[in-house]
């Protein structure tokens, strides 16, 4: 079951960025200490953290007052790729995965909901490689891209990104590097859950022991 793709050549993998690729959770905590420190809002960081996933405008919106939401997003975003790289790390098995997609002569695809632009300097922060990034898609948003760029699976963290493959047509493959369980990956439509990209190779190769 968990070679969805066994012996296929030249697979084209969609990937989620944050928790799926990469762990941005303490970048993302610094630059929304830097938005309270800046705007004195109260964003409660943990919560944020926990729920990473949606737009983060969307997600500012959940603890800031409209008027000082446009320059939160601002704060946040300047804070996020500035200082708040060097707090970003790849998750186990990240690179390994894009170079095996390369190795077989496939193309990864990111397709996330951060801003192409701050997806292009994380992966380039983490030593990380796609063929294509595209930015601004959340949940069903990403199936559109998903299907501009033949997507064969998508590999993702959130039940949002288990919705948008279902919306594409599209087997989604859960990982447990964020904070959903792999209960609430499969309820949403997974048809595989891995603990990590280290097992990511086990698509291509047969089942685990
Ligand atoms: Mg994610």
């Amino acid at each position: 079951m968990i070679a969805l793709f066994a012996g296929q050549p030249a697979p084209r993998i969609g990937f989620d960025l944050d928790l799926t690729l990469i762990d941005t959770r303490e970048a993302t905590a610094f630059a929304l200490e830097s938005v309270n420190a800046s705007l004195g809002t109260a964003i409660d960081v943990d919560e944020f953290v926990r729920r990473l996933g949606p737009p983060i405008r969307a997600e500012l919106s959940r603890w800031v007052a409209d008027e000082l939401l446009d320059q939160a997003a601002d704060q946040f975003r300047s804070a996020f790729v500035g200082p708040g790289l060097q707090f970003l790390e790849p998750l186990p098995g990240a690179a390994a995965a894009l170079a095996e997609v390369s190795a077989r002569g496939g193309k990864s695809i990111v397709i996330t909901s951060r801003r192409q632009h701050i997806a292009e300097v994380a992966l380039l922060a983490c030593g990380l490689s796609a063929d294509v990034v595209v930015g601004g898609m959340t949940g069903t948003e990403k199936a559109p891209a998903m299907r501009q760029n033949a997507a064969g699976c998508y590999v993702g963290d959130h039940p949002l990104d288990m919705a948008g493959a279902a919306a594409a047509g599209v087997p989604g493959i859960g990982v447990l590097t964020g904070s959903h369980s792999e209960k609430d990956l499969h309820d949403a439509g997974a048809a595989v859950v891995l603990a990590s990209l280290l097992d990511f190779r086990h698509l291509f190769e047969g089942p685990v022991a």
